[in-house]
């Protein structure tokens, strides 16, 4: 008996050109100002070190991040040049990555302000920051009282070098609601109060905006990631750049009146034909899932049934009238993540941004660039992964005979 060669585990592939050719699209977008790269969380949980570099490639030199550790990572991968701005400020405990990573805070409070021109008198170059402003979401950023503070304390301002004054929308993926306009007219007057720096307001939704949101940087994160940010999904340029795939371990056959899983949360209604899939809550399949989400088999939709578990979760191939076997691939991300966000009660952020450690990331190299390891990639005019993945769902053009 031989068993297909497959893997336990699931892969993320990752089509590092599409991230490529979303940032340009994005540029396009945005003539008259920087574009920089939002890549906390491991890049939304495709991978810093490979989003990083390969953003770096298409001519990012700004970068933001939530904590200095992220920020270090990323210093790592893509060298000395290039500004990075660690959203959640300097906190005494990461100077040392702060410094020795030449990461910039960005500055949320007069205490914050204090605190690293201190730091800064300490050290001969230190970074320089961006001054974060609240405009309205309560979230991060100086109250209007302490912007008033900063733009009377000249010495202060001096003291911390800011290259930007920033802010962020709360409410830019709902494109007609009247909070945008509202943040627009503070920022442009809370800023007016400061010394004249460069601005920048918009995320990916704020792009979509308009040109009086883009300011002198925009800093879009979902939009490079091919999630969608807005309610006019249609008009946004971003391309999916993701797939979640994962192996069937198992094809079982249960007769009606049988139960699955966990607690037994599904009794079966008639005979049926199961998949045993490997990937689980672990690696980022939400459990809210369990019996009312849909994963993806030789382009159809299977239902998931039974509770989502750790590491396996249990799909529904008695109506799919194609092979379904052990090694066979399954896709739990792909094209319809906003699809697959709404099933599971949570955004495509979540979705991306929970994404397992043990998922293995699988970059597809832009076609120019040399593949670091594993075979090159012949003269093929498509992307290349670095491993073979055995039984590839077939299109659908394929006879259903192949497998
Ligand atoms: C996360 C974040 C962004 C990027 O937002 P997207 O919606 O992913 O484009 C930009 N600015 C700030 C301050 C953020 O926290």
């Amino acid at each position: 008996m031989t068993l297909p060669p497959y893997s336990t585990r699931p892969t993320l592939r990752v089509d590092l050109a599409q991230v490529k050719a979303n940032y340009e699209a994005l540029k396009a977008l945005t003539p008259r100002a920087k574009v920089a790269a939002s890549v906390k969380a491991d890049a939304y949980g495709l991978g810093v070190e490979s989003i990083g570099r390969a953003l770096y490639g298409s001519g990012c030199r700004i970068f933001f991040v939530a904590t200095a550790g992220e920020g270090k990572i990323l210093r790592d991968a893509i060298g000395p040049n290039g500004a990075i701005y660690v959203l959640n400020g300097p906190a005494p405990r990461d100077k040392g990555t702060l410094l020795g990573a030449k990461l910039k805070p960005v500055i949320s409070s007069v205490d914050q302000a204090r605190y690293w021109a201190e730091v800064s008198r300490e050290v001969n170059e230190p970074p320089y920051t961006a001054v974060h402003i609240d405009t309205g979401m309560n979230r991060l950023g100086l109250s209007e009282a302490e912007v008033k503070t900063l733009a009377h304390e000249k010495d202060l301002w001096r003291a911390i070098k800011p290259d930007w004054v920033m802010s962020h929308l709360a409410c830019g993926s709902m494109t007609d609601h009247p909070m945008n306009a509202a943040q627009l007219l503070a920022f442009k007057r809370l800023s007016a109060a400061l010394p004249e720096t460069p601005l920048s307001l918009a995320n990916t939704a704020g792009i979509y905006l308009g040109k009086n949101y883009h300011f002198q940087m925009v800093r879009p994160g979902i939009g490079l990631y091919g999630g969608k940010a807005t309610d006019r999904p249609d008009k946004e340029v971003g391309k999916s750049v993701v797939k979640l795939l994962a192996p069937i371990l198992q094809v079982r056959y249960i007769k009606a009146g049988e139960n699955i899983g966990y607690d037994a949360t599904h009794t079966a209604a008639r005979d049926m034909r199961l998949a045993i899939v490997g990937a689980g809550y672990a690696d980022g399949v939400p459990v809210s899932l369990s019996n009312k989400g849909h994963a993806v088999i030789h382009d159809q939709p299977i239902p998931v049934v039974g509770r989502v578990s750790m590491d396996v979760t249990t799909l529904d191939t008695t109506d799919i009238h194609l092979p379904v076997q052990i090694g066979g691939v399954v896709e739990f991300l792909g094209d319809h993540m906003e699809e697959r966000a709404r099933e599971a009660g949570t955004i495509n952020y979540e979705l991306l941004a929970r994404l397992g450690q043990r998922v293995r990331r699988d970059y597809w190299k832009p076609r120019q660039e040399p593949v670091k390891s594993g075979p090159r990639p012949s003269n093929r005019s498509t992307p290349q992964k670095r491993t073979p993945t055995p039984n590839r769902p077939p299109s659908s053009k394929r006879p259903p005979s192949r497998r």
